[in-house]
């Protein structure tokens, strides 16, 4: 039986597309091994978000090549997308496919077996119009199931590159969705994160659907779904519409990742994001009126050109003003190839680590704060892993709840992928500490 070893790098996208590429392999006859194993096959799935992103690709096509130099190197991904030539220039690279075309890999593997030529397979993917209908029931070593919805953005923002690399937005085929959300239930799966490039703008594709329209298909539609989580959903994606789903829904948790990379308007007209901070204001308050509860976190790019400390302190203000739950927080990194790494009044390093840390402790402050309030309450975490040694909760269960607090506490093996109801006795962050109280069966979930 031959052998396939693969390497993900970047995103949940990537990990997902992993994911259906084994399918591919297992269902011609493929056995899966370690990527540190000699193998037959070696595929390394790219990113190129960042110029270290590429770099990182670079060394681990060159790790496989070590490994076996007689096996086949194929390359795929984000970075395959943008630079195949850079790819096929490494010595050892057998084949390239970019962020499309992934059935294919299979019959370029046989015809490179017969010619011995190195086969450079990217297409253009601006011209792309299509979702590639991949297939993933289970995933192999997650606990978690995510679900992609839609490829591509139209949204050009200045600092991002993924554009260029993943192409214009195709949103999925409902039915397609719905089939593979029951597919993951029934392989076991109590929650699904849906996924994408640009998620939450599902549906702008599509004629007379959306996403508000796919949550209640799949709330409907998907018999046994406990949770349901949108990966990330811009403040203009959240309608009203969307709004009224949220509140209706028993099995969205109140959870949302709305990126704002910015609370300036000056700054977010210079990174061509679509939205004002009165605009963004006023969702966030809508939504906290209608879901008090709600964890918002979101995604903060701390030095982007030109960015003054008043402009600084007007996000650092706004997110302090609206009490998100979490914040991502990354330092202005130059992606060559988009408009930002050419911007002149690029900010000193050290006065963008000074405002990274000053960011980051308010993000310390607002987590605790979030998570105290829901201290001797009764919780349902699904646990993802075991803690390891050395670790702080060593040897715990460790999960999230449904507003995605991480939780630590006693449990026993079985019930990582269950739905545990646990109190949280000492609320923090990271962590906050749990005891167990019982497993739910079937019964209806609270979120
Ligand atoms: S919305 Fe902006 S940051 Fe997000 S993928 Fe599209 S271009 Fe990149």
């Amino acid at each position: 039986m031959s052998k396939v070893a693969f390497h993900t790098l970047g995103c949940k996208v990537n990990h997902y597309e992993t994911e259906a590429i084994w399918q591919l392999f297992k269902e011609d006859g493929y056995e899966r091994t370690d990527f540190d194993h000699q193998s037959d096959v070696y595929v390394i799935n790219t990113c190129t978000v960042t110029n270290s992103g590429d770099k990182k690709s670079r060394q681990v096509i060159r790790r496989a090549v070590r490994k076996n130099p007689d096996a086949v190197i194929c390359v795929t991904g984000c970075y395959a997308q943008t630079s195949p030539s850079e790819i096929m220039a490494i010595p050892g690279v057998d084949i390239v496919v970019g962020t499309q075309d992934r059935q294919k890999l299979l019959g370029l593997i046989e015809e490179y077996k017969k010619e011995r030529q190195p086969i450079n397979a990217v297409r253009n993917i601006m011209k792309n119009r299509v979702y590639e209908e991949l297939d993933v029931p289970y995933f192999t070593d997650r606990t978690r199931a995510s679900l992609k919805i839609q490829e591509g953005c139209n949204n050009f923002c200045t600092f991002c590159i993924i554009p260029w690399a993943r192409g214009l937005m195709r949103s999925r085929d409902p039915e397609q969705v719905v089939k593979q959300a029951q597919q993951l239930v029934d392989a076991g799966y109590k929650e699904i994160v849906l996924t994408g490039i640009h998620t939450g703008g599902y549906g702008q594709d599509l004629k007379d659907y959306n996403l508000a329209m796919l949550l209640r298909d799949l709330e409907t539609k998907v018999k046994g779904l406990k949770r349901l989580r949108i990966s990330s959903i811009e403040a203009s994606q959240i309608t009203d519409e969307v709004m009224d789903v949220l509140r209706d829904s028993k099995i969205i948790v109140n959870h949302l990742h709305i990126p704002i990379q910015a609370g300036s308007d000056t700054v977010l007209k210079r990174m061509r994001r679509k939205y004002t901070m009165e605009f963004f204001g006023e969702r966030l308050t809508k939504l906290k009126e209608v879901l008090p509860d709600l964890a918002i976190t979101s995604d903060v790019i701390v030095g982007f050109p030109g960015e003054t400390e008043e402009e600084f302190m007007e996000t650092y203000n706004f997110i302090r003003e609206y009490e998100f739950a979490e914040l991502h927080v990354f330092p202005f990194s130059k992606r060559t190839g988009t408009p930002a790494a050419r911007m002149e009044d690029q900010v000193d390093e050290t006065v963008k680590n000074e405002r990274v840390h000053r960011l980051l402790s308010l993000n310390d402050q607002l987590a605790k704060q979030y998570a105290s309030r829901f201290e001797q309450d009764v919780l349902e975490v699904i646990p993802e892993e075991i803690v390891k040694a050395g670790e702080p909760h060593e040897g715990m269960l460790l999960g999230h709840t449904a507003n995605y607090m991480k939780v630590a506490f006693e449990g026993t093996p079985d019930m990582i992928g269950q739905i545990v109801k646990v109190k949280v006795t000492k609320a923090g962050y990271p962590i906050s500490s749990g005891q167990f109280v019982r497993v739910m069966d079937d019964e209806p979930v609270e979120l």
